[in-house]
């Protein structure tokens, strides 16, 4: 018999509306926390600006998103949709029907997925969580939350999936000949030759209260089993969304399935000390290539095979070929440094390959 689960899940951006999806599915019971008044995340673009861009007063006012008005997706807008909920292919009644469209149809599209499924009726708009602890070794998971009356209550859960984005903290860095480069709430003080943003962000959990379990060193989250379940409170505490350089919108798919299923017993994790060890070795061998911890989670070139990984785990077929064929080009489309990328991307032949395999069926 599965088990269900109370789950608090903390933010409504894309990453949280899958785990919510997902966890629902399974069978447990959810709640979203999302500190803003509408589901999205990042792609909510907000014109206004944080009080210090860079980011050095604590009591800064910080602005969460951080496009521009004129970002439109770095990836294809197939490889913005889900397994069994695609985004919608180009048609006249679109509002922006090119292949790599603006930030605002990837929010029209994760509307519509929360609302399709239910997603919005589960989410407590308004509700800063200020402080996540466990009562008591392996006791009730607590969410403290703020609401914008400033008025703060807590709530126990059995499990607890943190999905609050990375993309509001900048990492500062100071390049000769610039200064301090950064980009922080709609205002880009700092370039990428594709003219869209660097990727220099800080992971940021303030209101996780278990640092004997969990630690944020030179921006490895860890120790983190894939990057999701840290061994010591696994599953009772999971992240969703913490890898770079991936498929996001697969990803977040099949981590929140992976966590849905394990938390229900369907999946059964290796045993704590297998975790730790796998986490070693996989820290050994970023050492061994000499990559730096602040690239732990920076999936390129394993990206492919983290997601296999993945939908093995939760009896899902390897990422299908039209998708990896896609995701492929764009890349090297996004490493020839080309502005023009998107538009010279050959959109009737991707379209072609993506819309002539069957497509899977929603459960
Ligand atoms: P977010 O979208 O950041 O959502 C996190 C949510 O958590 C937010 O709603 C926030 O309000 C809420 N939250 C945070 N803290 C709390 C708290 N304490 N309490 C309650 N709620 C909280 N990905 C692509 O696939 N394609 C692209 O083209 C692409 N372009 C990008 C361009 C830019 C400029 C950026 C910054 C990112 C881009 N990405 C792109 C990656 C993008 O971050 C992901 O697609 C996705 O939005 C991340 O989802 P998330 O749910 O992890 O985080």
């Amino acid at each position: 018999m599965p088990r269900s689960v109370k789950v608090g899940v903390i933010g409504a951006g894309p990453g949280g509306l899958l785990a919510a999806r997902e966890l629902r599915r399974e069978g447990h019971k959810v709640t979203v926390f999302e500190k803003s008044t509408r589901v999205g995340g990042t792609w909510v673009y907000d014109p206004t600006t944080d009080s210090d861009p860079l980011s050095l007063a604590p009591d800064r006012v910080a602005v969460h998103g951080s496009l521009y008005r004129s970002l439109r997706t770095n990836l294809p807008r197939q490889l913005m949709g889900f397994l069994d909920y695609e985004f919608p292919e180009p048609s006249e009644s679109f509002v922006d029907p090119r292949a790599f469209p603006a930030h605002k149809e990837v929010l029209a599209f994760l509307e519509a997925f929360a609302r399709d499924f239910g997603i919005v009726e589960l989410v407590r708009f308004g509700a800063e969580v200020v402080r996540v602890w466990q009562e008591g070794i392996e006791g009730w998971w607590a969410v403290e939350w703020r609401n914008t009356d400033g008025m703060v209550t807590a709530e126990n859960f059995d499990a607890v999936v943190v999905c609050n984005g990375h993309h509001s903290e900048p990492m500062l860095a100071e390049i000769p000949g610039y200064g301090i480069l950064t980009l922080l709430g709609n205002r880009i003080i700092c370039f990428n030759p594709s003219c869209d943003i660097a990727c220099r962000f800080k992971y940021h959990y303030p209101f996780l209260q278990i640092n004997e379990f969990i630690s944020n060193e030179d921006n490895r989250v860890g120790p983190l089993y894939k990057h999701v379940f840290p061994p010591p409170v696994a599953p009772w505490l999971s992240f969703v969304g913490i890898p770079n350089k991936v498929i996001f919108s697969l990803m977040f798919e099949l981590q929140s399935r992976w966590i849905a299923r394990v938390l229900s017993g369907k999946v059964t994790l290796p045993s704590e000390e297998d975790m730790m060890a796998s986490i070693e070795t996989y820290y050994q061998e970023l050492e061994h290539v000499g990559r730096p911890k602040h690239h732990t989670h920076n999936l390129h070139p394993n990206e492919i095979e983290y997601l296999n990984w993945l939908a093995s785990e939760v009896d899902l077929p390897p990422i299908e070929d039209w998708r990896l064929q896609m995701y492929r080009a764009a890349i090297e489309n996004l490493k020839s440094h080309n502005d023009g990328y998107r538009d010279n991307w050959n959109a009737a032949y991707w379209t072609e390959k993506s819309i002539s395999v069957p497509k899977r069926n929603p459960e």
